[in-house]
């Protein structure tokens, strides 16, 4: 007979969800064990990033640990602009107010450092209460009662884990909101793609070429025509010593265009604007990739089910908030109140109601408003029909539009400025591409600077990552090989092209008995674990085992 652990509370997943989840029962005395797939926390997660500290959250990443930011992060973000391109004219907008706008702090980020830091505490404050934090073990599903009750995780390193509650921290792609009936992953159109390249600059360096202190940082984003008609953006964030660079695309987007993802980010790189921020000497410490829910689409009304309650990305709740991003802040808050909720059901003897009572505390605090803003449903209903994009797009670009453009002039900063408005931004090509575009080329003025910049190519970039291959047993297998079923893969997944043989995804042409069919093969060794083809193509998507598949070093 297998034998079973028991705890009371069992967190999947180390990221900023598990951690604040994992802290939060930890102060409520409640013996917690974490459990943590990567060989390090943080060795498997990506963000932009900027953390935000909202001054509307119940709770922040500062108030459950008072060093966070002076140990933990980069630089807080002192600056915010938004730059509309139309091929070299620019127009740009100084987003500070929207930016600023229930914002407390706002610090760059990378999660290799953020989160190993984080486990190091989680840890501390976990074994005091009986439990605590363990690495390079992948929960690979829900424990069930006879009656097929939630009471526990099994995992593929240690016997069955018995829980009072389990709390699935576990990022985009749960296993265990998908194992519960929570989370499909059939719907491109809930999720985006996002990309990045941790470019190296010495601190002195960004210092001077964004004209800011040591304690300063910069945030540049960018929308218009350089990512031709993918409904998107891209980001320039300052750290210490690097700048955090790249995309986030709607994911049905870029497969409807069959856009390949890594000359996205070299279309960013290599644009002229950015010139001026690299200097002559362009090197990458680190290409990665992960998808992140859109929570006005995919954040769960009731995030739980019997003894499981899920938090983060795992649960939706990613916010984008006009061209900020907003996902980290959240995984903390609804960590901490599902920590809270438990701890509170405990304490009136009937813990069976954490989840129900974690979905109201969700709701009380306002965290659904934000996630799931009532207007944007409204502005969907209109403004999301093809019909309605093409005539507001012919209008824009109509000689009319383009003198509309121009009379207000004086008040586009503002508009884009407006929390209100960004809220309820419909996902449409006008806010992403035409809009912008217009914007740029009837205001904008010319770069002059030219880029020197030389990316990487795909094979370079793999090449420096660093992976512990479970050789013979694939994560991912296809279902359906064909075309038709899998085809998208080839160019979504981040480390496949067309014509590529090194990636993950290769198209191939079969011959048999003089018909010729369309296939895809599939090579995991080079995955970075990112989750597209878990939407795109008809797989058995899982994660690697603990410890195993790839390890970043930035994040
Ligand atoms: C390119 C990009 C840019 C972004 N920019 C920003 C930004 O600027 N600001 C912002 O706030 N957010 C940003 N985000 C989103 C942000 O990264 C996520 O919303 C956030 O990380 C969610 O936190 P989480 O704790 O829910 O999940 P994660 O951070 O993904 O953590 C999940 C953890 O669970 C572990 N895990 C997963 N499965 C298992 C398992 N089965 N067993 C054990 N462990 C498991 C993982 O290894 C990981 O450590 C960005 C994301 C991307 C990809
Ligand atoms: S194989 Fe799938 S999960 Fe892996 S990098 Fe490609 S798209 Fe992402």
């Amino acid at each position: 007979m297998t034998e079973r652990e028991r705890y009371e509370a069992v967190v999947v997943g180390a990221g900023p969800g598990g951690a604040a989840a994992a802290a939060t029962l930890a102060r409520y005395g409640v013996e917690t064990l974490v459990l943590e797939r990567g060989a390090e926390a943080g060795s498997k997660n990506v963000s932009g990033g900027l953390i935000y500290a909202e001054t509307s959250a119940p709770v922040t990443i500062d108030d459950l640990f008072p060093d966070f930011r002076a140990e933990a992060a980069e630089r807080p973000v002192t600056r915010y602009y938004l730059h509309n391109v139309a091929g070299d004219r620019v127009e740009t907008f100084d987003l500070g107010a929207l930016h600023e706008h229930d914002t407390e702090w706002a610090d760059a980020v990378l999660r290799r450092k953020m989160d190993a830091w984080l486990a190091d505490r989680v840890h501390e404050m976990t074994r005091e209460t009986g439990g605590g934090l363990l690495t390079g073990v992948r929960a690979n599903g829900l424990l069930r009662s006879e009656r097929g009750e939630v009471v526990g995780v099994t995992t593929d390193e240690l016997d069955p884990i018995e829980a009072d509650v389990i709390i699935a921290a576990d990022g985009v792609n749960s296993e265990l909101a998908r194992d519960a009936g929570l989370m499909d992953w059939a719907d491109p159109d809930e999720w985006f793609q996002g990309v990045k390249a941790v470019v190296d600059v010495p601190a002195e360096a960004v210092n001077d070429r964004f004209a800011i202190d040591e304690d300063e940082g910069a945030a540049h984003l960018f929308s218009g025509d350089l990512f031709s008609d993918v409904r998107g953006g891209g980001f320039l964030y300052t750290n210490e010593d690097s700048l955090s660079v790249g995309t986030v695309f709607h994911l049905d987007s870029l497969v409807a265009e069959r856009a390949e993802p890594h000359e996205l980010l070299d279309a960013l790189l290599t644009h002229p604007l950015l010139a001026q921020w690299f200097g002559d000497d362009y090197r990458e410490r680190e290409y990665a990739a992960k998808l992140v829910p859109d929570s006005k689409k995919a954040a769960l009304r009731e995030p739980h089910a019997g003894r499981l309650l899920v938090v983060g990305d795992a649960a939706g709740q990613m916010q984008a908030q006009g061209p900020i991003i907003k996902g980290m802040n959240h995984a903390v808050t609804a960590g901490a109140l599902a920590g809270e909720a438990f701890a509170q059901a405990r304490g009136r003897g009937r813990p069976e109601d954490a989840g129900r009572l974690y979905a109201e505390k969700l709701r009380d605090e306002g965290v659904m408003r934000k996630l799931r803003p009532r207007g944007y449903d409204l502005v969907r209903t209109v403004a999301e029909r093809d019909g309605v994009t093409d005539t507001v797009d012919s209008l824009l670009t109509s000689r009319l539009g383009r003198l509309g453009i121009r009379a207000l002039s004086g008040s586009l900063e503002g508009l884009y400025g407006s929390p209100r408005l960004s809220a309820v931004v419909p996902d449409t090509r006008t806010p992403y591409v035409t809009l912008p575009t217009v914007i740029a080329e009837e205001l904008g003025t010319r770069v002059a600077d030219e880029s020197g910049v030389e990316p990487p190519s795909l094979e370079e970039r793999i090449g420096e990552l660093t992976y512990d291959t479970d050789v013979g047993n694939p994560h991912i297998t296809l279902r359906d090989d064909s075309y038709a079923a899998s085809g998208a893969a080839v160019t979504a997944c981040p480390v496949s092209a067309k014509d590529f043989g090194g990636g993950c995804y290769r198209e191939e042409v079969v011959r048999t008995n003089g018909s010729e069919e369309r296939v895809v093969s599939l090579d995991t060794q080079p995955c970075v674990e990112c989750g597209t083809c878990a939407v795109v193509a008809d797989t058995e998507w899982r994660h690697p085992r603990g410890g195993k598949g790839v390890a970043f070093d930035q994040g």
